[in-house]
């Protein structure tokens, strides 16, 4: 957490991050109630794509919880979101990693560079730490963000959609025999992001992957999100 929340949870006392009210009783960002909202939530079993989970549907408390994990500073966030998530401890997605090969390595999808200088982490970073300490499996980056020597802004879309197709590479140099990759994430919309990531292992790759995210959000209201979040990627480097 940033100082600054520290002083401004100790000089105007603490709210809750999810309906903003003052509580006494945080746990330690959320009251009792959005506690139980957040726990009702996770117990919803989304598979947005195939082999894909997701913790939690878009909804306005679990957007405010990955807003402040990605825009505020509050990493922790990650953790507390795993932890709560009925999915992992006991419904969806564990049963369905259980199911296959160990050891389970968990790839988080990297952040652009400019966007990890100002964050400070990559939050599917630490997405991904929750999630292999909760399931018992092994944090890998084993991918990497191209950079584009062209400003995106002047392509077509075609050309801009090739190039996120391509976004990544895989810098795996002896691929493991057996296990099972799950590429993780904050949010799944489109599942363009994980194409790209998906295909940066590429069609030799042998072993299964899976894509983990904490939020599912329906295409239709992510489209701006999306775009937000992509723009960045098209500055020259
Ligand atoms: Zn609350």
């Amino acid at each position: 957490m940033r100082w600054i929340e520290n002083v401004e949870r100790f000089v105007f006392g603490a709210e809750c991050l999810g309906c903003r009210a003052p509580s006494g009783a945080l746990d330690p960002w959320l009251c009792p109630e959005c506690v139980k909202e957040l726990e009702r939530e996770s117990t919803v079993e989304l598979s947005p794509g195939p082999d894909t989970y997701s913790l939690y549907p878009m909804r306005p408390l679990t957007r405010r919880l990955v807003h402040a994990l990605k825009y505020r500073g509050i990493s922790g966030m990650a953790t507390y979101l795993v932890k709560h998530s009925a999915s992992v401890r006991c419904g969806l997605v564990r049963e369905e990693l259980s199911m296959f090969p160990k050891p389970l390595y968990f790839v988080p999808v990297p952040l652009h560079r400019a966007r990890y200088r100002e964050r400070g982490y990559n939050q599917a970073e630490k997405i991904a730490a929750a999630l292999s300490l909760a399931l018992d499996g092994k944090v890998c980056r084993w991918l990497k963000r191209r950079t584009f020597v062209v400003s995106q802004t002047k392509l077509s879309k075609e050309e801009r959609e090739r190039n996120v197709a391509f976004a990544f590479e895989c810098v795996l140099k002896n691929p493991p025999t057996s296990g099972t990759v799950i590429v993780v994430d904050d949010v799944f919309t489109t599942g363009a992001t994980t194409s790209a990531c998906l295909a940066a292992f590429g069609r030799d790759f042998a072993l299964p992957i899976k894509v983990c995210t904490l939020l599912y959000d329906e295409p239709a209201s992510a489209v701006a999100d999306f775009v937000a979040d992509n723009q960045m990627e098209w500055e020259v480097e």
